[in-house]
């Protein structure tokens, strides 16, 4: 038995060729599974009897299944949604004034070992196949009806657990596949991947000709503080990203993010923001500031208020773009692992 949601458009309608049927069956399956998120096969009656019958032989429709929710008062909604295997991993609705953004795990814990982040407190276990990243969104959207609440997921950020360009092929796949027209058709521009800064992987995306975001975590503009934050900076230091990024602009375009998180008296200082600024110099870029969310496995702090403006400025002056991130669900573990790491804990 296959599951039918770990086939993008292109596959199913080669499945279906396979199975001695017509293309365009990938067209009508593509419509119930994700347009009007059907998911039992019996509830497809536009299908002959004979095909639904053959579909329930062949495949099953399997999403994750929620173990855990919380909503916080600003409507933010987490949920921890259980694999076939038994692994949980986290989810989570962001309410902004355009839409819905669900943040997606793209992996079980993550190898990037990020001194600051709660994802990392779990060592990858395995990469999240595609049908588990639809899952997320398709659970939501249940979750969603259930407490009926009208809206929908309308945007897709890559920001949960894990280092999407780490399981590489899954999310480009993913990627296509809620961007299809006949499926969710979640516009390009509605979707955005968030590196750590996997050099080869940032060239590999700027060949794929898609003009989905692409976000990259800084965290620090100068080598010996982002090797202390972020090791993968060692394999991948800040010049290397630089040189990624700019091929990256020149093939897509489209401008990149670079994400900074502050954290209070390691990377937000007036000099930091110097070399913030130094280091994007003329790059399409913007930034955007993010208050960090303190976790009791860590020491870190978040940066004082009357700091991150002073550090907005000093951007501000020097010709930088920069938003700082609204923050959501601070009543509830909202920083990435938290609610899987109390699960387990
Ligand atoms: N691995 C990817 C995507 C997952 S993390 C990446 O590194 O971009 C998504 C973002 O949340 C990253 O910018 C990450 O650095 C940040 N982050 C991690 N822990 C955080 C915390 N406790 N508070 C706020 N942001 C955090």
């Amino acid at each position: 038995m296959k599951n039918l949601y770990a086939f993008d458009f292109e596959s199913l309608k080669e499945e279906m060729v396979l199975l001695g049927e017509k293309p365009y069956r990938a067209k009508q399956l593509f419509q119930w599974l994700y347009q009007k998120e059907i998911d039992d096969f019996s509830l497809m009656s536009d299908l002959s009897l004979t095909f639904r019958a053959l579909l329930k032989e062949k495949y099953f429709l399997g999403k994750p299944t929620i173990s855990d929710t919380q909503i916080a008062s600003d409507n933010t909604i987490k949920l921890l949604v259980e694999l076939n295997d038994g692994h949980k991993v986290e989810t989570a609705l962001l309410r902004y004034r355009y839409g819905n953004a669900l943040c997606v795990s793209t992996q079980v814990g993550c190898n990037m070992n990020c001194s600051f982040c709660a994802s990392g407190l779990l060592k990858k276990q395995r990469n999240l196949s595609v049908e588990e990243m639809v899952g997320q969104l398709l659970v939501m959207n249940d979750f969603l009806k259930s407490i009926n609440d009208e809206e929908k997921v309308s945007h897709v950020v890559l920001m949960g657990t894990g280092e999407p360009f780490d399981n590489y092929e899954n999310v480009l796949r993913f990627v296509r596949l809620i961007n299809h027209p006949f499926g969710l058709a979640l516009g390009a521009r509605k979707i955005t991947i968030s590196t750590c800064g996997l050099v080869p992987q940032i060239y590999q995306f700027a060949d794929e000709g898609l003009q989905v975001n692409l976000a990259i975590s800084l965290h620090a503009a100068n080598n010996k503080l982002r090797n202390q934050l972020m090791p993968i900076n060692k394999a991948y230091p800040l010049e290397k990203i630089k040189e990624a990024v700019e091929y990256y602009l020149l093939k897509t375009n489209r401008r990149v993010t670079f994400e900074y998180l502050l954290l209070k008296d390691i990377n937000d200082s007036i000099r930091d923001a110097h070399e913030l600024a130094n280091y994007i110099n003329n790059l399409q870029a913007y930034v955007n500031l993010i208050p960090y969310n303190e976790i009791k496995e860590k020491d870190y702090k978040r940066s004082e208020m009357s700091n991150v403006q002073i550090f907005q400025k000093v951007l501000t002056s020097r010709q930088v773009t920069s938003t700082l991130r609204k923050e959501f669900g601070y009543d509830i573990s909202a920083a990435c692992g938290q609610l899987r790491a109390k699960s387990s804990g």
